[in-house]
């Protein structure tokens, strides 16, 4: 199948201003780029006004399957990606059971190849079990195809095995993403350690004074015993999700060193404040949790001076039966696949805090090096790489209705939100998977 897409304006890195071109695809490639390109059997998209990138990238999802497919499977979070415009999802590895194993990770990728249908990559486990006791196999997840290794939910609380991680992380080539904050079950387990032992843990030494009392308050700490072991091993470490303006810092000052650090913020924690996530509810419940104007901004103007490399959702579904809970019983996380560029266009592009150029490669072809997509032509818009596409219309004005999404989560901060700027077409491998949000 042949596809002409005229007249769009193309925003990525291989041009350096936006700039009108006609775009051939054929045998699910890009075939060409150029002016007034002539293929009668092609259908043809009218694009003028519209802004075409390469298709959208997300590093941080959460996809549920296998164990908890109530909450989301492989086949509902690659439609909610194909309607909010993502070609291209890397899942994080805290499914029931976790995928720390190759042969849980080869599993879960033959899943996907049935009922995906977007580009779908899976990180591993750092740990059995995520249970921050001994390192999985870390080379041979690798080869099965994991793109990163990270302990979602739970930091590596031991020093020893993070410094080990990175350095099998290294020697690999696989990025090590930790999950840079305390959880329940961490300081659990602290606690009954350190009962045994007598000994004061890492974790204990930090503050303890995050929002309503909930124990997620040592994101900078752990950011910054991470970023130095990093440092010391000579690795590369991305971190999740940041949310306070001291990480952001600590961030910024490694990356002048030279430090092969890189970082991702999601659309809540560049929107939301603490304030408004208590009017929101359990909806805007998340962890790491959000935090104040002050953090926010300091979110924002990391990503505009690049401490922040990139935009990811960590769409993280649950059942509405489970976010209807009262506030300290719902359990944390947000969705964000159908929202996030509708989010980035409206706030941050709009407003001038990010240019589109910026915006775009926030979220593809910075996600696609970082996570070692680029090689197979993610986030790129050339001849001869696969065609991802989406087209984006930049004036098209919606409100968020998360009672429509494909996603089974409705736990959406932003629902009622008034939107300027769609995914109007998403295109994987030359195909149309989503038209205006809705799946072909
Ligand atoms: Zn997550």
């Amino acid at each position: 199948m042949k596809l002409l897409i005229k007249k769009a304006t193309l925003v990525t890195t291989e041009l350096k201003s936006p700039e009108v071109f006609d775009v051939l695809i054929s045998g699910g490639e890009i075939k060409e780029i150029g002016q007034d390109i002539l293929a009668p059997e092609a259908s043809t998209i009218d694009a003028r006004g519209k802004i075409l990138v390469p298709g959208l990238v997300d590093a941080h999802v959460h996809f549920r399957e296998p164990g908890q497919e109530y909450k989301e499977d492989l086949r509902t979070g690659s439609l909610a990606a194909a309607a909010g415009g993502f070609t291209t999802v890397i899942a994080e590895p805290n499914t029931v059971p976790p995928i720390d194993t190759p042969k849980r990770l080869r599993n879960l990728l033959e899943i996907a190849k049935k009922k995906s249908i977007i580009n779908f990559y899976s990180k591993a486990a750092i740990t059995i079990k995520m249970s921050g006791s001994k390192l999985a196999d870390i080379a041979k997840l690798k080869e099965t195809g994991a793109k990163a290794i990270s302990d979602d939910g739970n930091p590596v609380p031991s020093q020893r095995l993070m410094r080990n991680a990175l350095i099998k992380g290294k020697e690999g080539g696989i990025l090590v993403t930790p999950h840079c904050e305390e959880s329940a079950f961490y300081r659990e387990r602290i606690l009954r350690k350190q009962e045994k032992r007598g000994q004061p843990s890492f974790c204990l030494q930090m503050p303890y004074s995050s929002p309503g009392g909930s124990p997620y308050s040592s994101e900078a700490g752990f950011i910054k015993r991470d970023i130095e072991l990093a440092e010391k091993t000579e690795a590369h470490i991305h971190i999740s999700h940041v949310s306070l303006a001291q990480s952001v810092d600590i961030i910024a000052n490694a990356k002048k060193r030279g430090v092969r650090v890189t970082a991702e913020a999601t659309p809540h924690h560049l929107l939301i404040t603490e304030q408004m996530a208590k009017e929101i509810g359990p909806n805007a419940k998340v962890n790491p949790p959000l935090r104040s104007e002050e953090d926010v901004v300091a979110i924002r103007e990391g990503l505009a001076n690049g401490t922040i490399d990139i935009i990811a959702s960590d769409h993280a579904p649950h059942s509405p039966e489970e976010k209807n809970r009262p506030w300290d019983q719902a359990p944390f996380g947000v969705i964000g696949l159908e929202t996030t560029l509708g989010l980035v266009l409206t706030f941050l592009v709009r407003p001038g805090i990010l240019t589109l150029s910026q915006a775009i490669e926030k979220m593809t072809i910075m996600p696609a090096r970082i996570f070692g997509l680029d090689g197979l032509g993610v986030g790129s818009l050339r001849p001869g790489v696969k065609a991802d596409l989406t087209l984006i219309d930049l004036d098209r004005k919606w409100k968020v209705d998360a009672s429509r999404f494909y996603s089974k989560g409705r736990n959406c901060p932003f629902n009622g939100w008034e939107l300027h700027g769609k995914a109007i077409l998403t295109i994987v491998a030359g195909r149309i998977v989503a038209k205006d949000g809705v799946v072909m």
